[in-house]
């Protein structure tokens, strides 16, 4: 998928998990269901940072282009050391490493350690990253027709905003895992999310996603998981934004309203 339907679905997925937490009785206070929602639109964009053409290998100036590069690089080595007899050698590593489980939990888990031993400016640089991803993701090309500047300075005001609401007594900071330096543990958690739906997206389109590694599946280590052949599409596709976009903002809406108890 592109990105403005993958953010959409990350968006989506995070009201559906505000939905059951409410349901399993541990509800969101709302500042947690929106920067949730932000951060899991955000990180649903994160995986496709494994190729330098991507149009979010510019979301931040050269150094994300010289992330690309890195995760780019890794991402071949970790392929071709780990491919099975069957697969071929690869000199790219777009959807392999990053488009799977052990990666959306390393991602998660990392970034949830970062705001833990960090403190209240790891925060601050988690939100700011994927603010700005979130923007570039929903506004894709309007984003690009401003400047890179602008794309930042939204996404550090909006992270500096919700920072200062999360930390209000019942607001959230301490959703989950409670307080006592616990707070914003939880922020991996739309983390995962995002990157997981991120999967799932381009399993639904041509090329599928091998989600499922290491895990063999005959006899792949990277076996390009996908639903079956007449409902994939090709990324891009009128069905993106005629058919998955809608239902992302109808299943997100029906989502956010199970999430804050009004229904
Ligand atoms: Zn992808």
């Amino acid at each position: 998928m592109m990105g403005p339907a993958h953010s959409l679905s990350g968006a989506a997925a995070w009201l559906g998990v505000g939905a059951a937490a409410a349901w399993l009785e541990n509800p969101m206070p709302w500042p947690v269901l929106l920067a949730g929602m932000l951060i899991c639109s955000g990180a649903a964009l994160a995986p496709d940072l494994d190729q330098k053409s991507a149009t979010i290998s510019r979301a931040f100036g050269p150094l994300s282009r010289a992330l690309c590069g890195i995760i780019d690089t890794v991402s071949t080595a970790v392929y071709n050391a780990t491919r099975g007899k069957g697969e071929r050698q690869r000199s790219g590593g777009h959807r392999t490493l990053t488009h799977t489980w052990p990666w959306a939990l390393f991602i998660g888990g990392g970034f949830s350690a970062i705001a833990y031993f960090g403190g209240r400016w790891a925060v601050l640089v988690i939100l700011f990253i994927h603010m700005v991803l979130a923007v570039e993701g929903l506004l894709w090309r309007a984003a690009r027709v401003s400047s890179d500047v602008l794309v930042w300075l939204l996404g550090a005001t909006s992270a500096w905003m919700l920072v200062e609401i999360l930390d209000r007594p019942g607001n959230g900071a301490d959703w989950l895992f409670g307080a006592d330096g616990r707070e914003y543990l939880w922020l991996g958690v739309p983390i995962v999310v995002g990157a997981l739906v991120h999967n799932i997206g381009d399993a639904l389109t041509v090329s599928g996603c091998p989600v499922l590694w290491p895990i063999p599946i005959a006899g792949k280590r990277w076996y390009p998981l996908g639903t079956p052949h007449f409902m994939r599409f090709r990324a891009g596709a009128w069905v993106e934004n005629a058919v998955l976009m809608p239902a992302f903002m109808v299943l997100g809406g029906a989502g956010s309203l199970v999430a804050l108890g009004v229904v």
